[in-house]
């Protein structure tokens, strides 16, 4: 781990990542890729000095509140998290600045900062977004290995719906010749559906690769799936995009099955839910039995 200096913290799209460099492990992790131009090794954690303080005058000085998002280059519950708690001091100050917030992460941990969803929840809008690829928990330990299984991170979803805080599921990726069945999309789906989840995020059944993420994920694929790197050497090349065989079919199932159930399906309507702030009348706070 080190320390680096930062001046500003939030994004244009009020985005915000505290750390760079993730210890998680996904094979197929794209923030990895050179183009990120990460000067470090990944799993060397860079951690924004000052990162609190900085958002701290970033909120201040917003005229209006609105949705800020974090989660989508470096988990933020890393198990650094657990001794530094910037995670959390900057959630904090989400709450008591009366801003919205979308959070994203594959970590059961996740669920230490229950109380301030709750706390954004009650006042506008907090929105958990965890990823499942895989239903099956010995394949999510070799996807996945440094974070929480997939039955972990679908108990973190009972216990949101249990608390009335909305979440998003994120399927993906999906990779050919892996995860890419019908078995494996209907039983994440079941799950998905049982939990409430309002909007499930698949970009397409398939998977990115670019220069540096993919001669990692090949590694782990030699490692882990005999034979599998020569096939997809042989059926991709080195294309971006690494579609499943599977994925008109897969997409089918999926699109029908969330239209059935009301969930959002769609990129489109799930990040425009996401970016939408809402602030919580007492009308609502009284429907929802959160005042
Ligand atoms: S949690 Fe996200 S950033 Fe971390 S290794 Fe996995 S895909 Fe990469």
């Amino acid at each position: 781990m080190h320390y680096a200096d930062y001046k500003t913290i939030l994004s244009a799209q009020n985005g915000f990542n505290l750390y760079r460099g993730c210890t998680h492990g996904c094979i197929y992790c794209d923030s990895r890729s050179e183009c990120y131009q990460m000067d470090h090794d990944f799993e060397d954690i860079e951690v924004k000095r000052n990162a609190v303080s900085i958002l701290d005058a970033q909120l201040k000085k917003k005229r209006t509140p609105c949705m800020v998002g974090t989660g989508a280059m470096s988990d933020p519950y890393i198990p650094l998290e657990e001794e530094l708690n910037v995670t959390r001091q900057c959630l904090e100050l989400i709450a008591n600045y009366g801003f919205g917030l979308t959070i994203q992460s594959k970590s059961a941990r996740i669920l230490r900062d229950l109380d301030l969803f709750k706390e954004i929840n009650k006042k506008t809008k907090c929105v958990v977004q965890l990823t499942v690829t895989t239903f099956n928990d010995d394949l999510s330990r070799i996807l996945e290995p440094n974070v929480s299984t997939t039955s972990e991170r679908l108990d973190v979803f009972d216990a949101l719906r249990e608390e009335r805080i909305p979440t998003v599921a994120w399927l993906s990726p999906i990779l050919p010749f892996i995860n890419d069945t019908e078995e494996n999309l209907r039983l994440i789906l079941k799950r998905l559906f049982r939990a409430n989840v309002r909007g499930i995020i698949c970009f397409g059944f398939g998977v990115t690769m670019r220069d540096g993420n993919r001669e990692y994920f090949f590694n782990q694929l030699e490692a882990n799936f005999p034979g599998l790197k020569e096939k997809y050497i042989k059926t991709y090349g080195n294309l971006y995009n690494c579609i499943s065989p599977y994925s008109a079919q897969l997409e089918d199932i999926f699109i029908r099955e969330c239209r059935k159930q009301g969930v959002m399906c769609t990129p489109v309507e799930t990040f425009s839910y996401l970016r939408k702030f809402e602030k919580k009348s007492n009308q609502q706070l009284s429907f929802y039995g959160l005042d």
